[in-house]
């Protein structure tokens, strides 16, 4: 009997006959188990959160930025130092922080801000960015 594995994709031969098997491997069955429990567990964190990132005026107040970079880290499932030192650089080059989260996380295509660039390479080689994150 052959099946398409929902994991990877590939065909296989499955020898049970009956119920249909949907993985080509244990690997792949428990990767795909893995990543249910990721999916379910961002659907969790995003009921539970203050939600800076469905509130424009939260969004634009840099007071409220180690906020929204937990909530970007939890979402996106990134590192968080990368994401505080990219809404770091935006703050800098007088950009708000969406310009990063549209160009870097949703990737819908934002041109590239030079400015912000340049603010990120500059916060990277900084001594005072190491000491600020230990
Ligand atoms: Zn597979």
């Amino acid at each position: 009997m052959k099946n398409i594995c929902l994991e990877c994709d590939k065909s296989f031969e499955s020898n049970s006959s009956g119920s249909k098997a949907k993985y080509c491997s244990d690997k792949c069955r428990k990767r795909a188990n893995r990543n249910k429990e990721n999916i379910d567990s961002t659907d969790r964190y995003n009921a539970d959160s203050i939600e800076v990132l469905k509130d424009d005026n939260m969004i634009n107040d840099p007071r409220f930025d180690w906020k929204l970079c937990e909530e970007l880290s939890h979402k996106y499932r990134l590192n968080k130092d990368w994401i505080s030192r990219s809404v770091k650089a935006c703050r800098e080059a007088g950009r708000q922080p969406n310009y990063f989260i549209n160009r870097y996380l949703e990737k819908d295509g934002t041109e590239l801000d030079l400015r912000v660039d340049r603010a990120s390479r500059q916060i990277q080689k900084s001594s005072v960015w190491r000491e600020l994150t230990g």
